[in-house]
């Protein structure tokens, strides 16, 4: 039953390493952004498919049985090409999205709908700005030239950039006296992330430093059955396994 994971995610990595120790046969698609990506346990192919037909032709020709879509939250143009080339194939399709975040007490967040949206409350809630949302989006920041922004990214951001801008080349998991260290050493009065859900070092750390945090929310999932975790994702896949 070969299995097409959509990945570029720790819970993808770690869904290919549960299948291939249990001896299914695997093959992780990575979008090929960054140039050393992690790579997952099994096969692995790497760069688009050519729009919802490119992925429907790969679908049929490597004969996969099942999709898993276990991509970023934030990555809707390619869950929405899984979900059509399955729909249009009748291929059995599963999306993995872990929780989002939610706020505590002594949070103060500001949920916004877009990068675009972030940009623009910045300005009312300060003036050094940790920017926790990769390095594809820093662009919607650019026309900020009041602020001064850190960005932390797995590589150096490319195009617009903000004027006033320090980026930090560094890959998690981070931990919360790191985040605190960091908040603290560039004096950050706001931080403005994706609400990736994971590891919440950061916002536990803006949390007692009493930085507001700007939170983008997610995109819709696609249609169809959706599980939190890549145990679950093992557990679905074994009973259509044994249909
Ligand atoms: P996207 O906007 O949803 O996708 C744009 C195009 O990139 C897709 O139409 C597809 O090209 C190609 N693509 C994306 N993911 C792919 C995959 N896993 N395998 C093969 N092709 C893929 O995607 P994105 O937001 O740029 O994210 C790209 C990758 O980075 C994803 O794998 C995602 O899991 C990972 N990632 C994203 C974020 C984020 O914040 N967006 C954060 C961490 C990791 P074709 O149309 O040619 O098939």
């Amino acid at each position: 039953m070969p299995i097409l994971i959509l990945g570029g995610t720790a819970d993808a990595r770690r869904l290919a390493g549960l299948l291939v120790s249990a001896g299914y046969d695997v093959v992780s698609s990575l979008a090929g952004r960054t140039r050393e990506p992690l790579r997952p346990p099994g096969r692995v192919r790497i760069g688009g498919f050519g729009g919802v037909d490119g992925l429907v032709h790969y679908l049929r020709d490597e004969r996969i049985d099942v999709l898993v879509d276990a991509t970023h939250p934030f990555a809707a143009t390619m869950s929405e090409h899984g979900a059509a080339a399955c729909g249009a194939l009748g291929v059995p399709h599963l999306v993995v999205r872990r929780e989002g975040w939610s706020a505590s007490a002594g949070d103060e967040w500001h949920r916004v709908a877009s990068l675009d949206a972030a940009a623009r409350l910045i300005p009312q809630l300060g003036r050094r700005v940790f920017l926790t949302t990769g390095r594809q989006g820093i662009a919607a920041f650019a026309g900020l030239d009041e602020c001064w922004f850190l960005a932390r990214s797995v590589e150096a951001p490319a195009g617009t950039v903000p004027r006033r801008l320090a980026v930090l080349l560094d890959r998690g998991p981070f931990t919360v006296e790191g985040e605190r260290r960091l908040l603290a050493e560039h004096r950050i009065d706001v931080l403005v992330t994706k609400d990736s859900g994971g590891s919440d070092a950061k916002l536990v750390a803006a949390r007692s430093a009493g930085v507001p945090v700007v939170m983008v929310d997610r995109p819709p999932p696609p249609r169809g059955p959706v599980v939190a975790t890549p145990e679950e994702a093992v557990g679905w896949l074994s009973d259509v396994a044994a249909r």
